[in-house]
């Protein structure tokens, strides 16, 4: 017997310091998948206590970047929601006095250790060839000695009173039980000196109390995973279920992906950063598709869209080995979900690349081009390149491509002559009156349909590739395509 399915409640909960990376993008995917699949609920929440670190922007761009992919979610600081504030500066008070209750029930305590004293005592534990960490000098302060202090005035930090006996297991969904020696765990901080939570303490009381059920987060928290559950433990409150997702690996699959890795992306036309894809070309639901194939086992037919993704989603077919970035495979997902769209949607798509190069559009003209280009686009920004030349008045072909292979430039002219006396006799020019006479031509003319048409080509669409040469000229008109024809026996006749 199944068990009938609980509605999950997941968050992505990024830290606004920085643009968007790919992975917190991913773990939105699953989370968004788990939550769609379940009847459940997908939260935003933005960590964003590290306030040095934090950018400017950023949250915006986190919000952007999710409404580009398609992952609305249900709560979050712009839609609210039950379970608010979603944003941690705005929960300070429910930090301090979660610190507290650990406090109280003997599973934290004030720490009055000074920086510099730190440091000297991470040296000396370095000089020894020990595992820095903190050498529980308050650990052992008497309470009232320790409230005193604090009456003083004197500066404190908030630390986790870690058990030093026994060991730790935490389990992961993907990963199965963790068993970790608690004589290597530090005593970390929960609450710093400016009275605001770390991620060890902030995360795990908003995961208690906003009800979610399945915590999707990178594998860096590895780590510091031990720590987590017994946070929640000392709590007393049910463990979420635990999911730690793959790493992403440098394209060469040798090492974690870096910032140096991210930079030549970009020179290759590609990102790790979601708000530079759609500048890029890149389609969400290509987007998507492949980040979510980064991670996620699907056995074949693995071209989805967001809404297939839902349907065949299965949280235990998650896989925690690394991933190496394809950015070819990239191309692949984003070419094939063009190819999906209906014309409507891609002409709508395409047409703002078009204005940003600084064409005039035409709508009407837009939606007769775009099944010609749809095979070829890989990227969006692609139909420059290939149609471009729709929108210009004039093409501006480079002389020597209008010289077809064997022949000179004389010839050429003269070909090109033919071609226009065949295509102005034409009372009305489209693919199917303009392809057979010239296709006559090209027979009783000797000469072979990659010479003559080659010409035509250039002398039409200024480049030696471009869509379909007959549908192109019947789209460029009578008017356009004969003057732009003349113009090349013009050119070629001076050289
Ligand atoms: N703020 C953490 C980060 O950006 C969130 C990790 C998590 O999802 O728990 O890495």
């Amino acid at each position: 017997m199944t068990e009938p399915i609980q509605p999950a409640r997941v968050r992505v909960a990024p830290s606004p310091t920085g643009h968007m990376h790919l992975g917190t993008a991913r773990t939105a995917l699953y989370d968004y998948l788990l939550a769609r699949k379940t009847g459940g609920k997908f939260i935003l929440r933005v960590e964003d206590t590290d306030i040095k670190r934090t950018v400017p922007g950023s949250e915006q761009e986190i919000m952007n970047g999710l409404h580009w992919l398609g992952l609305d979610y249900d709560e979050g600081p712009d839609v609210g929601g039950d379970f608010g504030p979603y944003r941690q500066t705005e929960r300070r008070e429910i930090y301090s006095q979660h610190a507290r209750m650990l406090v109280d029930g003997g599973h934290a305590y004030p720490c009055f250790c000074t920086s510099e004293r730190l440091e000297k005592v991470r040296q000396e534990q370095q000089k020894r060839k020990e595992n820095p960490r903190y050498d529980g000098t308050c650990r052992v302060l008497a309470p009232d000695e320790a409230a005193r202090r604090i009456a003083n005035g004197e500066k404190y930090v908030i630390r986790f009173k870690m058990p030093h006996e026994g060991s730790t297991t935490a389990h992961d969904l993907l990963r199965g039980e963790i068993v970790t020696d608690n004589s290597s765990l530090d005593d970390s901080v929960l609450l710093k000196s400016d009275g605001l939570p770390t991620y060890h303490l902030a995360a795990m009381v908003d995961d208690h109390l906003m009800q979610i059920t399945h915590v999707l987060r990178g594998s860096e928290w590895l780590g510091t995973f031990p720590l987590h559950v017994n946070v929640v433990r000392a709590f007393g409150w049910e463990e979420p279920i635990w999911v730690h997702l793959s790493v992403f690996l440098k394209p060469s699959g040798k090492g974690k992906l870096s910032k140096r890795d991210a930079e030549h992306a970009m020179k290759d036309g590609y990102s790790v950063f979601v708000k530079d894809m759609e500048d890029l070309g890149f389609t969400p639901e290509g987007v998507l598709n492949w980040m979510a194939l980064m991670g996620w086992g699907v056995p074949e037919d693995d071209v989805m869209t967001l809404a297939e993704m839902v349907e065949r989603f299965n949280i235990d077919n998650l896989t925690p080995s690394p991933a190496a970035i394809n950015f070819a495979k990239l191309d692949h997902f984003n070419g094939t979900h063009i190819r999906l769209l209906a014309d409507g949607d891609l002409a709508a798509r395409i047409k703002p690349f078009f204005i940003k190069a600084g064409f005039a559009v035409n709508d009407d003209l837009l939606l007769k081009i775009v099944p010609l280009i749809r095979e070829r686009l890989v990227t969006l920004d692609d139909c420059i390149a290939f149609a471009g030349f729709f929108f210009k008045d004039v093409v501006e072909p480079i002389p020597e491509e209008l010289i077809a292979k064997d022949l000179d430039a004389k010839q050429c002219a003269q070909i090109g002559r033919k071609a226009y006396e065949i295509l102005s006799a034409l009372p009305d020019l489209n693919h199917s009156t303009a392809e057979p006479p010239m296709r006559a031509y090209v027979e009783e003319s000797g000469l072979s349909a990659n010479q003559v048409f080659g010409i035509l080509r250039v002398a039409m669409t200024g480049q030696k590739v471009s869509p379909p040469l007959f549908e192109s000229i019947a789209i460029i008109g009578k008017e356009k395509s004969l003057s732009r024809l003349l113009r090349a026996i013009d050119i070629l006749e001076r050289m």
